[in-house]
């Protein structure tokens, strides 16, 4: 397995642990912090993330790391992730 694919399988993994938290609420605290946890040691190693947005903390809405966004009256979500959000991934740890 070369190193990218070692990373891919990683975030993989991450989006879909993200989407069962996203199923079964009364699990999501204990959830996303360990998504979170995951995330900062992958990227530590040098890894860049998916450009998503899924994987920073949301400026506008605030959902944490693997949370989807929340609506926010006068901001538009695209694909359930607020833009902003997606900018500062590209601009943090995106690739
Ligand atoms: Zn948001």
């Amino acid at each position: 397995m070369t190193e990218q694919q070692a990373a891919d399988q990683v975030w993989d993994a991450l989006m879909k642990l993200s989407e069962i938290a996203a199923r079964s609420r009364h699990q999501q605290r204990e959830l996303y912090p360990l998504i979170r946890q995951i995330v900062d040691a992958v990227v530590a190693r040098g890894v860049r993330a998916p450009g998503t947005g899924l994987f920073v903390p949301c400026p506008v809405c605030n959902a944490m790391v693997g949370q989807r966004c929340i609506t926010i009256p006068g901001h538009i979500l695209h694909d359930s992730i607020h833009p902003e959000r997606v900018e500062l991934c590209k601009e943090t740890i995106g690739r």
